[in-house]
Protein backbone atom coordinates (compact mmCIF):
# COMPACT_ATOMS: atom_id res chain seq x y z
CA UNK A 1 0.00 0.00 0.00
CA UNK A 2 1.50 3.46 -0.83
CA UNK A 3 1.48 6.20 1.14
CA UNK A 4 -0.38 9.24 -0.32
CA UNK A 5 0.41 12.88 0.55
CA UNK A 6 -1.98 14.60 2.68
CA UNK A 7 -3.43 17.11 4.55
CA UNK A 8 -5.87 15.64 6.37
CA UNK A 9 -7.36 16.30 9.40
CA UNK A 10 -8.07 14.36 12.33
CA UNK A 11 -10.01 14.72 14.95
CA UNK A 12 -9.39 12.87 18.16
CA UNK A 13 -10.74 12.84 21.72
CA UNK A 14 -9.59 11.70 24.64
CA UNK A 15 -5.45 12.14 25.39
CA UNK A 16 -4.55 9.07 27.45
CA UNK A 17 -2.70 6.05 25.78
CA UNK A 18 -5.04 5.61 22.40
CA UNK A 19 -5.31 8.95 21.65
CA UNK A 20 -1.93 10.40 21.61
CA UNK A 21 -0.43 6.93 20.04
CA UNK A 22 -2.86 8.10 17.10
CA UNK A 23 -1.68 11.40 16.91
CA UNK A 24 2.22 10.30 16.66
CA UNK A 25 0.93 7.07 13.74
CA UNK A 26 -0.66 10.24 11.84
CA UNK A 27 1.00 13.11 12.24
CA UNK A 28 4.10 11.19 11.01
CA UNK A 29 2.04 10.23 8.17
CA UNK A 30 1.59 14.06 7.64
CA UNK A 31 -1.76 13.79 9.04
CA UNK A 32 -3.28 17.41 11.08
CA UNK A 33 -3.58 16.15 13.99
CA UNK A 34 -5.95 18.15 16.78
CA UNK A 35 -6.64 15.75 20.20
CA UNK A 36 -9.24 16.99 22.50
CA UNK A 37 -8.99 16.08 26.38
CA UNK A 38 -11.72 16.75 28.81
CA UNK A 39 -9.17 16.92 31.92
CA UNK A 40 -7.45 20.45 32.47
CA UNK A 41 -3.91 18.48 31.97
CA UNK A 42 -2.47 14.83 31.15
CA UNK A 43 -3.85 12.69 33.80
CA UNK A 44 -0.90 10.77 35.31
CA UNK A 45 -2.52 8.28 37.68
CA UNK A 46 -2.25 4.85 37.10
CA UNK A 47 0.28 2.05 37.55
CA UNK A 48 2.91 -0.09 35.91
CA UNK A 49 1.31 -1.31 32.44
CA UNK A 50 2.70 -4.31 30.65
CA UNK A 51 3.44 -3.78 26.86
CA UNK A 52 3.75 -7.33 24.83
CA UNK A 53 3.79 -8.85 21.99
CA UNK A 54 2.78 -6.86 18.52
CA UNK A 55 2.18 -3.68 21.26
CA UNK A 56 6.10 -4.35 21.44
CA UNK A 57 6.70 -4.39 17.91
CA UNK A 58 4.47 -1.16 17.20
CA UNK A 59 6.60 0.26 19.71
CA UNK A 60 9.71 -0.07 18.06
CA UNK A 61 7.86 1.03 14.45
CA UNK A 62 7.35 4.05 16.23
CA UNK A 63 10.50 4.36 17.70
CA UNK A 64 9.72 4.58 21.30
CA UNK A 65 10.81 1.32 22.43
CA UNK A 66 14.38 2.01 23.55
CA UNK A 67 12.49 5.22 25.60
CA UNK A 68 9.40 2.88 26.65
CA UNK A 69 12.59 0.31 28.25
CA UNK A 70 14.63 3.25 29.21
CA UNK A 71 11.17 4.62 31.61
CA UNK A 72 10.67 0.73 33.05
CA UNK A 73 9.98 0.04 36.51
CA UNK A 74 12.47 -2.19 36.30
CA UNK A 75 10.15 -4.74 38.25
CA UNK A 76 11.59 -7.99 39.54
CA UNK A 77 7.93 -10.51 38.47
CA UNK A 78 5.10 -11.18 40.48
CA UNK A 79 6.13 -12.18 44.52
CA UNK A 80 2.38 -13.50 45.86
CA UNK A 81 2.64 -13.46 49.92
CA UNK A 82 0.73 -13.92 53.09
CA UNK A 83 -0.98 -12.07 55.30
CA UNK A 84 2.05 -11.37 57.53
CA UNK A 85 4.01 -10.90 54.00
CA UNK A 86 5.92 -14.32 53.53
CA UNK A 87 6.17 -15.19 50.04
CA UNK A 88 3.93 -17.79 48.95
CA UNK A 89 5.05 -17.87 45.50
CA UNK A 90 7.77 -15.96 43.19
CA UNK A 91 7.01 -15.83 38.91
CA UNK A 92 9.74 -13.82 37.85
CA UNK A 93 9.63 -11.12 34.98
CA UNK A 94 10.11 -11.96 31.15
CA UNK A 95 13.03 -11.07 29.18
CA UNK A 96 11.46 -11.14 25.98
CA UNK A 97 8.61 -9.40 24.36
CA UNK A 98 5.68 -11.67 25.34
CA UNK A 99 6.61 -13.84 28.44
CA UNK A 100 6.48 -13.56 31.87
CA UNK A 101 3.68 -12.46 34.89
CA UNK A 102 5.53 -8.91 34.53
CA UNK A 103 6.74 -7.77 30.92
CA UNK A 104 10.04 -6.97 30.04
CA UNK A 105 8.99 -3.81 28.81
CA UNK A 106 5.91 -2.28 31.12
CA UNK A 107 6.13 1.70 31.96
CA UNK A 108 4.01 3.76 34.27
CA UNK A 109 0.77 4.29 32.23
CA UNK A 110 1.41 8.14 33.08
CA UNK A 111 5.10 7.92 31.95
CA UNK A 112 3.54 6.19 28.81
CA UNK A 113 0.96 9.20 27.90
CA UNK A 114 3.76 11.54 28.84
CA UNK A 115 5.97 10.61 26.21
CA UNK A 116 3.87 10.14 23.72
CA UNK A 117 2.64 13.70 24.60
CA UNK A 118 6.04 15.00 24.60
CA UNK A 119 6.89 13.27 20.92
CA UNK A 120 4.03 14.86 19.53
CA UNK A 121 3.83 18.12 21.20
CA UNK A 122 5.15 20.29 18.24
CA UNK A 123 3.25 18.76 15.84
CA UNK A 124 -0.41 17.86 17.00
CA UNK A 125 -2.78 20.63 18.73
CA UNK A 126 -3.58 19.11 21.86
CA UNK A 127 -6.70 20.48 23.83
CA UNK A 128 -6.90 20.56 27.31
CA UNK A 129 -10.21 21.40 29.45
CA UNK A 130 -12.00 20.88 25.89
CA UNK A 131 -14.51 18.29 24.99
CA UNK A 132 -17.36 17.77 21.94
CA UNK A 133 -20.35 19.15 22.21
CA UNK A 134 -21.84 18.39 18.29
CA UNK A 135 -21.21 16.58 15.66
CA UNK A 136 -22.09 16.68 12.17
CA UNK A 137 -21.23 14.56 9.87
CA UNK A 138 -21.42 15.03 6.43
CA UNK A 139 -20.49 13.29 3.46
CA UNK A 140 -17.91 16.06 2.30
CA UNK A 141 -16.36 16.27 5.60
CA UNK A 142 -17.25 15.78 9.48
CA UNK A 143 -17.48 19.13 11.50
CA UNK A 144 -16.88 18.81 14.84
CA UNK A 145 -18.41 21.27 17.76
CA UNK A 146 -16.46 22.07 20.85
CA UNK A 147 -17.77 22.92 24.66
CA UNK A 148 -15.31 25.84 24.47
CA UNK A 149 -17.47 27.49 21.61
CA UNK A 150 -14.67 26.25 18.11
CA UNK A 151 -16.21 24.44 15.61
CA UNK A 152 -13.82 22.02 13.89
CA UNK A 153 -14.16 20.76 10.06
CA UNK A 154 -12.13 17.44 10.32
CA UNK A 155 -12.20 14.12 7.35
CA UNK A 156 -12.38 11.69 10.51
CA UNK A 157 -13.52 11.79 14.14
CA UNK A 158 -11.21 9.31 16.73
CA UNK A 159 -13.38 8.89 20.27
CA UNK A 160 -10.33 7.68 22.56
CA UNK A 161 -12.38 8.89 25.40
CA UNK A 162 -11.82 5.02 27.44
CA UNK A 163 -14.93 2.66 28.45
CA UNK A 164 -17.21 4.85 29.55
CA UNK A 165 -17.17 7.16 26.61
CA UNK A 166 -19.78 9.56 26.66
CA UNK A 167 -19.55 10.76 23.03
CA UNK A 168 -19.86 7.01 21.61
CA UNK A 169 -23.54 7.08 23.00
CA UNK A 170 -24.00 10.30 20.62
CA UNK A 171 -23.02 8.17 17.67
CA UNK A 172 -23.31 4.24 18.01
CA UNK A 173 -26.41 2.57 19.52
CA UNK A 174 -25.02 -0.91 19.52
CA UNK A 175 -22.89 -0.70 22.58
CA UNK A 176 -22.97 -2.96 25.82
CA UNK A 177 -20.78 -2.20 28.75
CA UNK A 178 -20.66 -5.08 30.94
CA UNK A 179 -20.25 -4.27 34.48
CA UNK A 180 -17.48 -7.00 35.70
CA UNK A 181 -17.74 -6.16 39.53
CA UNK A 182 -14.23 -5.96 39.54
CA UNK A 183 -13.29 -2.41 41.16
CA UNK A 184 -9.73 -1.43 41.58
CA UNK A 185 -7.81 2.04 43.20
CA UNK A 186 -4.80 3.12 42.05
CA UNK A 187 -2.63 5.47 44.32
CA UNK A 188 1.76 5.92 45.10
CA UNK A 189 2.54 5.55 48.40
CA UNK A 190 5.47 6.79 49.83
CA UNK A 191 8.44 4.13 49.41
CA UNK A 192 9.48 2.52 52.59
CA UNK A 193 12.94 0.60 53.03
CA UNK A 194 11.65 -2.86 52.77
CA UNK A 195 9.63 -1.89 49.53
CA UNK A 196 11.68 -3.88 47.07
CA UNK A 197 11.72 -4.43 42.77
CA UNK A 198 9.30 -7.03 43.33
CA UNK A 199 5.15 -6.83 42.49
CA UNK A 200 3.73 -7.94 45.55
CA UNK A 201 0.39 -9.12 46.03
CA UNK A 202 -1.72 -10.39 48.72
CA UNK A 203 -4.97 -12.15 48.16
CA UNK A 204 -7.46 -12.58 50.95
CA UNK A 205 -10.69 -14.12 51.21
CA UNK A 206 -13.76 -11.79 49.93
CA UNK A 207 -12.18 -11.53 46.46
CA UNK A 208 -9.76 -8.91 48.30
CA UNK A 209 -6.23 -7.73 47.05
CA UNK A 210 -3.51 -5.77 47.86
CA UNK A 211 -0.55 -4.77 45.41
CA UNK A 212 2.56 -3.25 45.76
CA UNK A 213 4.63 -2.67 42.41
CA UNK A 214 7.69 -0.66 42.38
CA UNK A 215 8.12 2.00 40.36
CA UNK A 216 10.70 4.64 39.44
CA UNK A 217 9.89 8.05 40.04
CA UNK A 218 10.45 7.63 43.90
CA UNK A 219 7.42 6.12 45.07
CA UNK A 220 5.80 2.67 45.46
CA UNK A 221 2.45 1.89 43.55
CA UNK A 222 -0.54 0.19 45.68
CA UNK A 223 -3.48 -1.04 44.04
CA UNK A 224 -6.68 -2.07 46.06
CA UNK A 225 -8.98 -4.64 43.93
CA UNK A 226 -12.27 -6.12 45.25
CA UNK A 227 -14.98 -7.59 43.60
CA UNK A 228 -18.63 -6.46 44.70
CA UNK A 229 -22.25 -6.59 43.13
CA UNK A 230 -22.84 -3.45 44.13
CA UNK A 231 -22.81 -1.04 41.00
CA UNK A 232 -22.03 2.61 40.69
CA UNK A 233 -18.50 2.78 43.50
CA UNK A 234 -17.21 4.80 40.28
CA UNK A 235 -19.58 7.23 39.97
CA UNK A 236 -19.30 7.99 43.85
CA UNK A 237 -17.41 11.09 44.99
CA UNK A 238 -13.54 10.72 46.03
CA UNK A 239 -14.80 11.04 50.08
CA UNK A 240 -16.95 8.53 49.71
CA UNK A 241 -14.85 5.78 47.84
CA UNK A 242 -12.16 6.60 50.52
CA UNK A 243 -15.16 5.25 52.76
CA UNK A 244 -15.95 2.21 50.41
CA UNK A 245 -12.11 1.21 50.47
CA UNK A 246 -11.59 1.68 54.34
CA UNK A 247 -14.64 -0.78 55.17
CA UNK A 248 -13.63 -3.09 52.48
CA UNK A 249 -9.65 -3.41 53.58
CA UNK A 250 -10.08 -3.03 57.24
CA UNK A 251 -9.36 -6.21 58.38
CA UNK A 252 -6.89 -7.66 55.04
CA UNK A 253 -3.38 -7.34 56.95
CA UNK A 254 0.02 -7.23 55.73
CA UNK A 255 0.21 -3.89 53.97
CA UNK A 256 -3.11 -2.56 53.85
CA UNK A 257 -3.44 -0.25 56.26
CA UNK A 258 -0.13 1.48 55.14
CA UNK A 259 -2.48 1.58 51.92
CA UNK A 260 -4.97 3.06 53.04
CA UNK A 261 -3.29 5.69 55.62
CA UNK A 262 -2.28 6.94 52.07
CA UNK A 263 -5.55 7.51 50.71
CA UNK A 264 -6.17 11.29 51.78
CA UNK A 265 -2.98 12.47 50.57
CA UNK A 266 -2.54 10.83 47.53
CA UNK A 267 -3.99 11.09 44.18
CA UNK A 268 -6.10 8.32 42.83
CA UNK A 269 -7.81 6.69 40.42
CA UNK A 270 -10.63 4.93 41.07
CA UNK A 271 -12.26 2.58 38.05
CA UNK A 272 -15.16 -0.31 37.76
CA UNK A 273 -13.69 -2.58 35.61
CA UNK A 274 -16.20 -3.05 32.07
CA UNK A 275 -16.18 -5.22 28.88
CA UNK A 276 -17.27 -3.02 25.64
CA UNK A 277 -18.56 -4.39 23.16
CA UNK A 278 -19.57 -2.85 19.86
CA UNK A 279 -21.39 -3.97 16.32
CA UNK A 280 -18.94 -2.04 14.32
CA UNK A 281 -16.58 0.66 15.58
CA UNK A 282 -17.15 2.80 13.01
CA UNK A 283 -20.43 5.05 11.52
CA UNK A 284 -19.78 7.71 8.70
CA UNK A 285 -16.66 9.61 9.36
CA UNK A 286 -16.63 8.45 13.24
CA UNK A 287 -14.56 5.64 14.32
CA UNK A 288 -13.65 4.04 18.26
CA UNK A 289 -10.33 3.76 19.29
CA UNK A 290 -8.95 2.24 22.52
CA UNK A 291 -11.19 0.96 25.35
CA UNK A 292 -13.54 2.99 23.97
CA UNK A 293 -14.06 0.48 21.20
CA UNK A 294 -13.11 -2.80 23.05
CA UNK A 295 -12.23 -2.58 26.66
CA UNK A 296 -11.52 -6.21 27.64
CA UNK A 297 -11.76 -6.27 30.80
CA UNK A 298 -9.58 -6.53 34.11
CA UNK A 299 -6.73 -8.43 32.79
CA UNK A 300 -4.56 -5.77 31.45
CA UNK A 301 -4.99 -5.87 27.46
CA UNK A 302 -6.11 -1.99 27.96
CA UNK A 303 -2.75 -0.44 26.84
CA UNK A 304 -1.40 -3.08 24.44
CA UNK A 305 -4.57 -3.10 21.96
CA UNK A 306 -4.78 0.37 22.14
CA UNK A 307 -1.04 0.60 21.15
CA UNK A 308 -1.82 -1.54 17.98
CA UNK A 309 -4.71 -0.30 17.50
CA UNK A 310 -3.54 3.08 16.64
CA UNK A 311 -0.56 1.67 14.84
CA UNK A 312 -2.88 0.08 12.38
CA UNK A 313 -5.59 2.81 12.15
CA UNK A 314 -3.34 5.14 11.42
CA UNK A 315 -1.21 2.96 8.86
CA UNK A 316 -4.70 1.86 7.28
CA UNK A 317 -5.78 5.57 6.81
CA UNK A 318 -2.77 7.06 5.63
CA UNK A 319 -2.83 4.17 2.70
CA UNK A 320 -5.86 5.18 1.19
CA UNK A 321 -8.63 8.65 0.76
CA UNK A 322 -11.13 6.32 1.48
CA UNK A 323 -11.69 6.40 4.75
CA UNK A 324 -14.34 3.43 4.90
CA UNK A 325 -12.79 0.94 3.47
CA UNK A 326 -9.66 1.98 6.04
CA UNK A 327 -12.10 1.94 8.76
CA UNK A 328 -13.17 -1.78 7.11
CA UNK A 329 -9.49 -2.97 7.34
CA UNK A 330 -8.79 -1.63 10.77
CA UNK A 331 -11.76 -3.97 11.98
CA UNK A 332 -10.79 -6.57 9.92
CA UNK A 333 -7.29 -6.53 11.26
CA UNK A 334 -8.42 -5.78 15.19
CA UNK A 335 -11.01 -7.74 15.84
CA UNK A 336 -9.20 -11.31 16.21
CA UNK A 337 -6.95 -9.82 18.52
CA UNK A 338 -10.05 -8.34 20.28
CA UNK A 339 -12.15 -11.14 20.36
CA UNK A 340 -9.09 -13.07 22.03
CA UNK A 341 -8.61 -10.96 24.99
CA UNK A 342 -12.31 -10.42 25.77
CA UNK A 343 -12.41 -14.21 25.06
CA UNK A 344 -10.63 -14.77 29.17
CA UNK A 345 -14.10 -15.21 30.84
CA UNK A 346 -15.46 -14.57 34.46
CA UNK A 347 -14.33 -17.67 36.14
CA UNK A 348 -10.93 -17.23 35.66
CA UNK A 349 -11.18 -13.27 36.86
CA UNK A 350 -13.21 -15.32 39.56
CA UNK A 351 -9.99 -18.22 40.04
CA UNK A 352 -7.60 -15.17 40.45
CA UNK A 353 -9.67 -13.22 43.03
CA UNK A 354 -10.80 -16.39 45.08
CA UNK A 355 -13.76 -14.97 47.32
CA UNK A 356 -13.37 -18.13 50.08
CA UNK A 357 -10.44 -19.80 52.31
CA UNK A 358 -11.40 -22.82 50.01
CA UNK A 359 -10.28 -21.17 46.76
CA UNK A 360 -7.81 -19.35 48.55
CA UNK A 361 -6.01 -22.68 49.14
CA UNK A 362 -6.45 -23.86 45.68
CA UNK A 363 -5.13 -21.17 44.36
CA UNK A 364 -1.90 -21.19 46.65
CA UNK A 365 -1.20 -24.53 45.86
CA UNK A 366 -0.77 -23.69 42.25
CA UNK A 367 1.36 -21.23 42.47
CA UNK A 368 3.75 -22.99 44.62
CA UNK A 369 3.78 -25.48 42.10
CA UNK A 370 4.10 -23.17 39.42
CA UNK A 371 6.69 -21.34 41.23
CA UNK A 372 8.94 -24.63 41.54
CA UNK A 373 8.18 -25.80 38.22
CA UNK A 374 9.66 -23.58 36.15
CA UNK A 375 9.60 -23.86 32.11
CA UNK A 376 6.52 -26.00 32.56
CA UNK A 377 2.89 -26.16 31.38
CA UNK A 378 1.71 -25.54 34.71
CA UNK A 379 4.13 -21.47 34.61
CA UNK A 380 2.93 -21.51 30.91
CA UNK A 381 -0.52 -21.40 32.04
CA UNK A 382 -0.22 -19.60 35.52
CA UNK A 383 1.43 -16.59 33.61
CA UNK A 384 -1.27 -16.61 30.85
CA UNK A 385 -3.60 -15.89 32.76
CA UNK A 386 -1.86 -13.56 34.69
CA UNK A 387 -1.06 -11.76 31.38
CA UNK A 388 -3.71 -11.05 28.34
CA UNK A 389 -3.19 -12.76 24.80
CA UNK A 390 -0.72 -10.13 23.49
CA UNK A 391 0.54 -11.63 20.12
CA UNK A 392 -2.77 -13.10 18.77
CA UNK A 393 -2.78 -10.10 15.63
CA UNK A 394 -0.91 -10.12 12.00
CA UNK A 395 0.09 -6.51 12.32
CA UNK A 396 0.27 -5.94 8.60
CA UNK A 397 3.41 -3.73 6.95
CA UNK A 398 2.31 -0.52 6.70
CA UNK A 399 4.75 1.84 4.93
CA UNK A 400 7.30 4.08 7.18
CA UNK A 401 6.44 7.26 7.39
CA UNK A 402 7.68 9.72 4.13
CA UNK A 403 10.45 12.08 5.33
CA UNK A 404 8.58 14.56 2.90
CA UNK A 405 5.35 14.55 4.75
CA UNK A 406 7.05 15.15 8.11
CA UNK A 407 9.25 18.34 7.01
CA UNK A 408 5.99 19.74 6.54
CA UNK A 409 5.04 19.78 9.80
CA UNK A 410 7.15 21.39 12.74
CA UNK A 411 9.33 18.62 14.94
CA UNK A 412 8.01 15.98 12.34
CA UNK A 413 10.99 14.28 11.75
CA UNK A 414 10.77 13.51 15.39
CA UNK A 415 9.53 9.98 16.80
CA UNK A 416 9.61 7.58 13.88
CA UNK A 417 13.12 6.59 13.87
CA UNK A 418 13.54 2.88 13.51
CA UNK A 419 9.87 2.66 11.98
CA UNK A 420 10.09 -0.85 10.05
CA UNK A 421 8.91 -0.58 6.33
C1 LIG B 1 -6.19 8.02 34.85
C2 LIG B 1 -6.12 6.62 34.33
C3 LIG B 1 -5.34 5.66 35.01
C4 LIG B 1 -5.29 4.35 34.53
N1 LIG B 1 -4.50 3.44 35.19
C5 LIG B 1 -4.37 2.19 34.71
C6 LIG B 1 -3.53 1.23 35.34
O1 LIG B 1 -2.87 1.51 36.33
N2 LIG B 1 -3.44 -0.02 34.82
C7 LIG B 1 -4.15 -0.37 33.69
O2 LIG B 1 -4.02 -1.51 33.23
N3 LIG B 1 -4.95 0.51 33.07
C8 LIG B 1 -5.09 1.78 33.55
N4 LIG B 1 -5.92 2.68 32.91
C9 LIG B 1 -6.62 2.25 31.70
C10 LIG B 1 -5.66 2.23 30.53
O3 LIG B 1 -5.11 3.52 30.31
C11 LIG B 1 -6.42 1.78 29.29
O4 LIG B 1 -6.97 0.49 29.52
C12 LIG B 1 -5.58 1.66 28.02
O5 LIG B 1 -4.37 2.33 28.07
C13 LIG B 1 -6.37 2.17 26.82
O6 LIG B 1 -6.47 3.53 26.96
P1 LIG B 1 -7.46 4.48 26.20
O7 LIG B 1 -6.62 5.65 25.78
O8 LIG B 1 -8.23 3.76 25.18
O9 LIG B 1 -8.53 4.92 27.32
P2 LIG B 1 -8.33 5.55 28.76
O10 LIG B 1 -7.00 5.26 29.32
O11 LIG B 1 -9.52 5.17 29.55
O12 LIG B 1 -8.37 7.14 28.48
C14 LIG B 1 -9.47 7.86 28.02
C15 LIG B 1 -9.12 9.35 28.02
O13 LIG B 1 -10.22 10.08 27.47
C16 LIG B 1 -10.53 11.17 28.32
N5 LIG B 1 -11.95 11.46 28.16
C17 LIG B 1 -13.01 10.77 28.63
N6 LIG B 1 -14.15 11.34 28.21
C18 LIG B 1 -13.81 12.39 27.44
C19 LIG B 1 -14.56 13.35 26.71
N7 LIG B 1 -15.90 13.33 26.68
N8 LIG B 1 -13.89 14.30 26.02
C20 LIG B 1 -12.51 14.35 26.03
N9 LIG B 1 -11.76 13.45 26.71
C21 LIG B 1 -12.40 12.47 27.40
C22 LIG B 1 -10.16 10.68 29.71
O14 LIG B 1 -9.94 11.76 30.61
C23 LIG B 1 -8.87 9.91 29.42
O15 LIG B 1 -7.75 10.74 29.40
C24 LIG B 1 -6.02 3.99 33.37
C25 LIG B 1 -6.79 4.95 32.70
C26 LIG B 1 -6.85 6.25 33.16
C27 LIG B 1 -7.70 7.28 32.42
Amino acid sequence: MSERPTSRHAVVSGASIAGPALAHELSARGWRVTVLERAPQLRDEGQNVDIRGAAREVCRRMGIEEAVLAGGTGEAGLRYVDARGATIAELPAGDNDTDGATAEAEILRGELGRLLHDRTRDRVDYRFDEQIAGIDDRSDGISVRLAGGDTLEADVLVIAEGARSRTRATVFDDVTVEELGLHVAYLPVPRIPTDDRWWAVHQATGSRAVGLRPDNVGSTRAALTFISAVRGLETLDRDAQIEVLRRTFADVGWQADRVLAALDEAPFYFDATARVKVGRWSRGRTVLLGDAAWSAGPFGTGTSLALVGAHVLAGELAGRDDHVAAFDRFEQVMRPFVDRAQSVGMGTMKAMNPSGSAGLAVQRVVLRAAARLAATPLRGLVEAISRPPSDAVDLPDYPPARPAALAAVPGGDRGVEGMSA
